[in-house]
């Protein structure tokens, strides 16, 4: 079919909004948020609804035309966008964006799959509830694609990632039938619980196009703090004074080596170093709390003198102001835009049991110094969830580190071996994509094989995102 023909076919399924084929229109959508895949499309197309959507992939079927499901284009591991040989359509449910209903009795969101995550913890919020889910890119990332990832974040440690929070899914699948799971249930033991299927599989096995999420009631008061650690070893005995006096208060635990906050501090607008004192590494702490009794300041005020007494911190600072605990957690939050515009860096989401964090920060900085010997460490991660972002960095005053280029595919084996050898993944909370299908398919065999075969049956002609999670058929 020539270019104009299939423009016609599109505009007669989604009308002449709804497909983009200017290549000034169509360019945001095409190059993922790494630089890591820039691609060409057939066209943009963009559905309104799930009806559209069924149309447009039923389409897709009957012209063996493959399709990239499309959210915010904030994913990390390219497969956000066209890549490859094969001819793609790219499927944005951008204009899908409306909170449908937030429920206060059944604590509960419903939203199209398009719906901006900030929008979602707004309209949560106007409700006086909360969607748990915090993540860097929660000003872009769309609900398809946090759900497409299994998003994880800060608050991970309490409330778990996106699968925990998802009641319900309507998905689109390759035939373009719609499997409607969209429930507010919270128990349902009707045969497979298939929405898991759709969680984390990358847009590989359908697009999702509705969703309902948990709510929890909003938190009250909460306590913000940052403290400098006298060595990185007592970061387990820190967590666990944290764990002891705030119970499941306990929110946020966020590792950061000082690398970040001067790549932060050099790069961001009115980021500032929040403690006098240098550390070499340094812990974000929430706790929060939807109770009005306890006294959280009090409680992270305790464990800060205490652990200052015994010398596990040598310095701490408690927000004393909402505006005062964004700025530390922005700290944290802006990691990966910093790293971004300093230069390239090669990215490892890696995770290991708690217990073993330490070990492989320590092993993996070896590795590094090993391979490419100015190449900068930035650890940073989740530590109540075993996760690192174990990124390595642009030597300085080298951003487009020709040398860690060349060495990254090396670097990344040694890397993901390590984690594994610690009883840990090579895919923490970012997903497979299309840099990480070698990985997958070597340490974790069966399972890539029957993922595969499961793609096969459900998606016969390979036509949803073809060439991400495992290499094209
Ligand atoms: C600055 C920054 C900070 C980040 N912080 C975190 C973090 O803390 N935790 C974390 O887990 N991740 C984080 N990420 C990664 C990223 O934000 C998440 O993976 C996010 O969930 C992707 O959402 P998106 O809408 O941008 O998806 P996209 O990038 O558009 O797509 C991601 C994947 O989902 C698929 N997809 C998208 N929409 C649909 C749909 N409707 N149906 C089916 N498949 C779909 C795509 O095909 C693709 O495979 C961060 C990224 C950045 C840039």
């Amino acid at each position: 079919m020539d270019g104009d023909a299939l423009v016609a076919e599109l505009q007669a399924i989604l009308g002449t909004a709804g497909v983009l084929t200017e290549p000034a229109a169509t360019a945001p959508y095409l190059e993922d948020w790494r630089g890591l895949a820039r691609g060409t499309a057939l066209a943009v197309a963009r559905p309104a609804d799930t009806a559209e959507v069924a149309e447009l992939v039923r389409w897709c079927a009957r012209t063996g035309t493959a399709v990239v499901p499309q959210g915010g284009v904030t994913g990390l591991v390219n497969a956000s966008a066209p890549h490859g040989p094969r001819a793609m359509l790219v499927l944005s449910l951008d204009r899908m964006n409306r909170v449908l209903e937030v429920d206060p009795v059944n604590s509960t969101l419903t939203a199209e799959a398009g719906c901006i995550l900030q929008e979602a913890q707004r309209a949560a919020a106007d409700s006086g509830l909360r969607l748990p889910l915090r993540i860097g890119a929660e000003g872009s990332a769309r609900l398809g694609g946090v759900l497409a990832t299994n998003a994880g974040g800060n608050l991970t440690i309490r409330y778990g990632n996106t699968r925990e929070l998802c009641l319900g899914l309507e998905v689109v699948l390759p035939d373009g039938r719609v499997l409607d799971e969209l429930k507010l249930l919270r128990k349902d033991n009707t045969g497979y619980d298939l929405k898991h299927l759709f969680i984390g599989a990358e847009g590989t096995l359908g697009v999702v196009t509705r969703a309902t999420l948990k709510l929890v009631p909003a938190p009250t008061q909460s306590a913000t703090v940052v403290l400098a650690l006298s060595e990185l070893d007592g970061v387990f005995d820190l967590l666990g004074r944290f764990r002891r006096e705030a119970g499941d208060h306990l929110s946020v635990f966020e590792l950061m080596p000082r690398i970040l906050f001067d790549l932060v501090g050099r790069h961001l607008p009115g980021a500032r170093d929040p403690l006098a004192a240098r550390a070499d590494w340094y812990v974000l702490v929430e706790v929060e709390t939807a109770q009005h009794r306890p006294d959280l300041q009090a409680l992270v005020g305790d464990v800060l003198a205490s652990a200052l007494e015994d010398e596990v911190i040598t310095d701490g600072v408690v927000a004393q102001s909402e505006a005062q605990a964004a700025e530390l957690r922005k700290l944290r939050e802006q990691a990966s835009e910093a790293q971004k515009v300093e230069g390239y860096s090669a990215k490892h989401d890696v995770a290991v049991p708690v217990d073993r964090l330490v070990d492989f920060i320590r092993a993996g900085t070896a590795a590094v110094a090993d391979t490419v010997a100015d190449a900068r460490v930035v650890a940073f991660g989740h530590v109540g969830d075993g996760n690192v972002h174990f990124n390595v960095q642009s030597p300085a005053g080298d951003p487009d580190a020709a040398a860690l280029r060349a060495a990254t595919p090396a670097l990344a084996e040694r890397v993901h071996d390590l984690a594994v050898a610690m009883g840990g993944t090579f895919s923490a909370e970012h997903g497979v994509g299309r840099i990480k299908r070698a990985a997958f398919a070597r340490h974790r065999p069966l399972k890539h094989d029957l993922g595969r075969a499961l793609k096969r049956w459900l998606d016969p002609d390979d036509i949803m995102n073809p060439g991400v999670v495992f290499e094209p058929d």
